[in-house]
């Protein structure tokens, strides 16, 4: 699942986009409107998270900007207390839900998983699949040849990564920045040791083999030759 986090507050950003990942979505986090907006509109998320208060432009044209372009991305709002009024605004302009600031994570989480529910049903299908290895998005769960695989939060992010961009060989860097929010310096033997036991939960006792390694290039993850 790919999320869109549009807060200029870099606290709060950041707690929110390494709570979201921890719990093993995919996230991209925008500082300011036109940022968000322009991400919102050439990138493919399930959810979009939309500050009011934002440099540029603000969460309401951002929200208008994304219906305007006929986008029906579920958009969670987050206002801060005393715009309490703003959020009758924002549920007119195509808001699916709201949050008043502070908020706990945990609540925040179930209305990000309430909004992707609803969203699932209308949307593109909630399976990724290579094979018989499939994937549920919205049950996170993964089985191979209709066997259950039990998965870290991080191996179901890198694998969910994997099968969206199928056939495609990802560099360690890209990983690294998608999966762990980690930039092209860091210590990238992380993502070997993952893609390893990754590899072991999927592949080992499955034909065919769908996980690879293309040396000094990146792993792809391919059902045919
Ligand atoms: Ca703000």
């Amino acid at each position: 699942m790919r999320v869109l986090t549009v807060e200029d507050e870099p606290k709060t950003g950041n707690y929110l986009r390494q709570g979201l990942i921890e719990t093993g979505f995919v996230v991209d986090l925008a500082r300011d409107g036109l940022d968000g907006l322009h991400l919102a509109l050439t990138e493919a998320y399930d959810l979009v998270i939309l500050d009011v208060m934002l440099p540029g432009i603000d969460g309401w044209q951002v929200l208008a900007g994304i219906r305007k372009a006929g986008k029906d991305v579920p958009v969670l709002f987050l206002t801060a207390r005393d715009e309490v009024d703003d959020r009758v605004k924002g549920l007119e302009l195509g808001a699916d839900d709201y949050l008043v600031k502070p908020f706990a994570f945990s609540e925040f989480l179930a209305r990000v998983r309430t909004l992707l529910r609803r969203g699932g049903k209308t949307k593109e299908s909630a399976f990724l699949r290579a094979a018989d290895l499939e994937l549920d998005l919205m049950r996170r769960r993964v089985t191979r040849s209709g066997q259950r695989i039990d998965l870290t939060a991080k191996e179901f992010s890198l694998l969910e990564l994997l099968l969206r961009r199928q056939g495609e060989v990802l560099p360690r860097s890209l990983i690294a920045s998608q999966v762990w929010d980690m930039n092209f310096d860091s210590d990238t033997n992380v993502i070997e040791v993952a893609i390893r036991r990754l590899r072991a939960k999927v592949d080992d006792g499955f034909e065919p083999k769908l996980i690879r390694t293309v040396r000094g290039m990146g792993y792809v993850l391919e059902a045919g030759e």
